[in-house]
């Protein structure tokens, strides 16, 4: 999975776990919570499983501007 792929990907659970939060907020209907808590879950899988320099393999951080903050390399290719 390329970087690209997963700023797209992570941008959209981002939405949908805020909308489910507000839902939960508003309804109190505890199945937004754990729909909430799952979207928040996956997040963080995929950011220890992928979030990750192509080049060095290194963690990225979350303030990457499109740059390896270790090794310089470009990351989205
Ligand atoms: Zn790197």
């Amino acid at each position: 999975m390329s970087i690209k792929q997963l700023r797209k990907l992570f941008r959209w659970l981002g939405i949908s776990s805020l909308i489910c939060a507000l839902l939960y907020v508003f309804t109190h209907i505890s199945a937004f919570r754990v729909l909430t808590l799952l979207i928040l879950g996956v997040t963080g899988l995929l950011i220890w499983l992928f979030w990750k320099c192509p080049h060095c393999g290194k963690g990225l951080r979350y303030s990457a501007n499109g740059y390896c903050p270790y090794c310089g390399g470009k990351l989205d290719e």
